[in-house]
Formats: structure tokens, C-alpha cells, sequence
């Protein structure tokens, strides 16, 4: 039987195709520099035409394994899906699950963090602007076996947003122990301390290394 629940022994990821399951460019660029040693060949779920399905789960790590079976079913290959958002203290977690939602369509993250920012407001001067990044990951294979992972960052919201890199909420997040915002520390400085690297680094160590 199949199941998403951690599984006692890990399965291994042999050298080969991997589907990325998402059509978030952001995303894919990071994870694709995240795989970059492994030798794994990556293609996109966008880059071979398939749409992208409801993602009507609780959690990330549903929302993230509903998006890997669809993708490895369709394509016969190994797929890993990415599900991300941003949780906010004073806000009881929103966006969290909808962080991508509460940018509309098409996608306005400026629109997004000024949500954020106005709902925080409305909280009081006191509120707290402690928040997170969370990153689930799942893998899933032709065979419909699953592995999930799930990474964090923490840190407090800034406004107004500072920075032109990054994607998403990155201009309004600053990771404790830094100053800048993830949209200004740059790609590198990102990579090191971000929740998706840290997922990875649990999936790299349990399925790759
Ligand atoms: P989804 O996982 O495709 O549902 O989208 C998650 C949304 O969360 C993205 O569209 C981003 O807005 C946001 N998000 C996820 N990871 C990051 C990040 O590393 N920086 C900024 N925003 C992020």
C-alpha cells in the first residue's frame, strides 16, 4: 500500500530523469541550483505542456504530494513537487496555504504583501511580525511511493518591502540573525538559510547523498 507517512527506510533517487512539478519560475530556478551537483537531469512540469492540478489539500505537505503523484502519474518518471508559503504569527498563520493565492490573477506579490501588511495593521501597533517560510517537498515515484520533507525559516516582516531579488514575499522577510531581506541578501546568502534548503537538505541526506 501506498502512503505519505514518513517512511522507515528511506528510497533512494537514482541518476535520472526528475520532473519538477511546479510552474513557479522563482522556484524552479532556486531548486534547480539546489540539484545542480547531483547530476540529475531536470525538466519542468510546465516545459512539458501539463497543467497544473486543484491543489485542495490541508497542508503543505498535502498540497505538495498532490502535485508530485499527478505530475509522476502523467509522465512515468520521478517527480518532486515544491509546496511553500509564508505563515504569519499575528495573523493565526495566513497566508500560509494560500500565499500564492492571496496574490490573485495573475500573480501580484506587491498586491500580496500589501494584503499582509494591511491585515497587520488592523491587528494593532503591539501585533507581533514574527513569521515563517515553510517548504514541503515531496518525491514521488512512477509506482506511487512517496517521500516528504519539510523545511523552515524564521524571522519578522519588514515594511515597506526592500530589494529586487528573490520572488514571492522575499522583499518583506527578514531571517533572524540578518538585517536584510531575503529579496536583498541575494541568490548565495539565500540559499544557505532558506525553508526550501533546509528541506532539501533532508531530502539530499535521506534519498541522494
Ligand atoms: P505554491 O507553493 O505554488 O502554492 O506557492 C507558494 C507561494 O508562497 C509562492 O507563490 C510564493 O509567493 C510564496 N513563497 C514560497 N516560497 C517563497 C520564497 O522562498 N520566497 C518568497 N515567497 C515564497
Amino acid at each position: 500500500m501506498t502512503t505519505s507517512a514518513p517512511s522507515e527506510k528511506r528510497r533512494h533517487l537514482e541518476p535520472g530523469r526528475l520532473v519538477l512539478a511546479s510552474h513557479n519560475t522563482g522556484k524552479l530556478r532556486e531548486i534547480r541550483e539546489l540539484l545542480e551537483p547531483y547530476g540529475l537531469e531536470t525538466v519542468s512540469a510546465a516545459e512539458l505542456g501539463l497543467p497544473e492540478p486543484v491543489e485542495d489539500g490541508d497542508s503543505f505537505i498535502a498540497n505538495a504530494e498532490i502535485k508530485a503523484r499527478y505530475v509522476a502519474e502523467k509522465t512515468g518518471s520521478v517527480a518532486l513537487a515544491d509546496d511553500s508559503g509564508l505563515c504569519v504569527e499575528a495573523l493565526d498563520q495566513a497566508p500560509g496555504i494560500y500565499s500564492a493565492r492571496w496574490a490573485g490573477e495573475p500573480r501580484d506579490f506587491d498586491m500580496a504583501m500589501e494584503r499582509v501588511h494591511r491585515e497587520l495593521e488592523a491587528k494593532g501597533a503591539d501585533a507581533s511580525k514574527r513569521a515563517h517560510f515553510v517548504c514541503a517537498l515531496s518525491l514521488c515515484w512512477p509506482d506511487g511511493h512517496v517521500e516528504n520533507f519539510e523545511g523552515h525559516v524564521w524571522g519578522e516582516l519588514i515594511w515597506p518591502p526592500r530589494g529586487e531579488r528573490g520572488f514571492g514575499y522575499d522583499p518583506m522577510f527578514v531571517a533572524d540573525g540578518h538585517t536584510q531581506s531575503f529579496a536583498e541578501i541575494g541568490a548565495e546568502a539565500k540559499k544557505a538559510i532558506s525553508h526550501r534548503s533546509d528541506a532539501f537538505k533532508q531530502l539530499l541526506a535521506a534519498c541522494i547523498g
